[in-house]
């Protein structure tokens, strides 16, 4: 199957190969040792110093971990959101108890940081959540310049990096970043089943005075036991497992050369789905290199393609979340990926398009 869906992502047989094996005691120097080589490796990829926790659990508790350790009920705070995931990040704040403010944007914008600085001129933010990546629209924000503007406050930056970190450029310490979150199943050529969240100076300090209840998540409680090679409760081991081998794969190819593939792989799709004549949901200057968000063409039924995509061609797209189902699809291209598994499910679709009424142009044989 060529799974071309923004996670979970392929995962390399090397890797699933390493996930393959006994199970080790969790409290002994096997998994100490283990825990110190993955919380090192990631701390490169997010180009932080600060620590670094890794959770067992999906991307959502990186943010719930995010928003339970820094703020206190009734905090006032700024949600950028682009998309479900934004909103996904604003509830949870809601649900603990912060006062959220949102600023939205339409599906396939990106957020304007001149925007978000008008906004935290109004009110005195305790913190911003930001997406830096929103898959369900696949646009990427300019989370340099916005967290530049949230720096000249003193509200805390907390950023939903799951589908970003190690595969686009973020510099999390340069920044200014608070807490970033990922999740191994996105960038990281691993399954699912972990989630990373790295902890500021400043998100600390935030830490030590917030009041949002807290327990499985607590950072206060990671930190205690990561110092003794720990995780607080039993880690979800087989997936360490394989993000070790994942670690020292992409640690081999090199932070930049895999932002240059993600670079590379993300133009090759959006420059094949033009050539099919289809329209993509985002601007050029906004858009993803983990995920394409494509327009369905006018008549043309999700349901349809995606049964003859992955039933005659193996090729497993994703449909759209929200008000975007059935009116748009996506391509994942994030994490284990080359050119060739785009061009296979450029294939699928020159071959699937025509027949569910989507006229191909003239000249699109020529390319993809
Ligand atoms: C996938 C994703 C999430 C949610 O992750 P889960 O692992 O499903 O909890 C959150 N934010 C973004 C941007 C994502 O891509």
């Amino acid at each position: 199957m060529n799974l071309r869906i923004p996670g979970p992502t392929p995962v390399p047989p090397s890797i699933l190969e390493a996930m393959a094996r006994e199970m080790i005691n969790h409290r002994g120097p096997e998994f100490a040792a283990l825990l110190r080589e993955i919380t090192d490796g990631l701390k490169r990829f997010f180009r932080t110093d600060n620590d670094l926790f890794v959770l067992t659990a999906s991307g959502t508790g990186g943010l719930e971990a995010a928003v339970a350790n820094t703020l206190s009920p009734g905090d006032p705070v700024l949600a950028i959101s682009i998309g479900f995931f934004g909103e996904r990040f604003a509830e949870i704040a809601q649900v603990y108890g912060a006062a959220v403010d949102r600023l939205n944007y339409a599906d396939g914008e990106a957020a304007d940081p001149e925007e978000v600085r008008r906004k935290l001129a109004e009110r005195r933010y305790k913190a911003v959540l930001v997406t830096h990546n929103e898959t369900s629209t696949g646009v990427t924000n300019d989370l340099e310049a916005i967290a530049s503007v949230v720096r000249e406050t003193d509200a805390l930056l907390l950023v939903d990096g799951v589908s970003s970190v190690g595969s686009i450029r973020l510099q999390t310490d340069a920044w200014g970043c608070d807490v970033v979150a990922s999740a191994s199943q996105k960038g990281w050529m691993t399954p699912p089943g972990l989630a990373f969240v790295s902890v500021s100076q400043r998100a600390w300090v935030a830490h030590a005075r917030a009041r949002m209840p807290r327990y499985y998540f607590d950072f206060t409680m990671a930190k205690k036991y990561l110092e003794r090679g720990q995780t607080p409760t039993t880690p979800a081991l087989p997936v360490f497992f394989a993000l070790a081998e994942a670690l020292r794969q992409l640690g081999r190819e090199g932070l930049d050369a895999v932002l240059a593939r993600h670079t590379r792989v993300a133009d090759h799709t959006r420059a094949g789905v033009r050539a099919l004549g289809l329209r993509l949901l985002a601007d050029e200057r906004v858009a993803s290199n983990t995920v394409t968000a494509v327009r369905l063409p006018e008549g043309v039924d999700w349901g349809r393609l995606d049964r003859l995509a992955r039933e005659r061609h193996g090729v497993v797209l994703a449909g759209a979340q929200g008000a975007l189902a059935g009116k748009v699809f996506r391509i994942g291209h994030l994490g284990f990926v080359d050119e060739r598994d785009i061009d296979g499910a450029l294939a699928a679709l020159r071959e699937i398009l025509p027949e569910l009424g989507h006229q191909l142009p003239a000249a699109s044989g020529a390319r993809g």
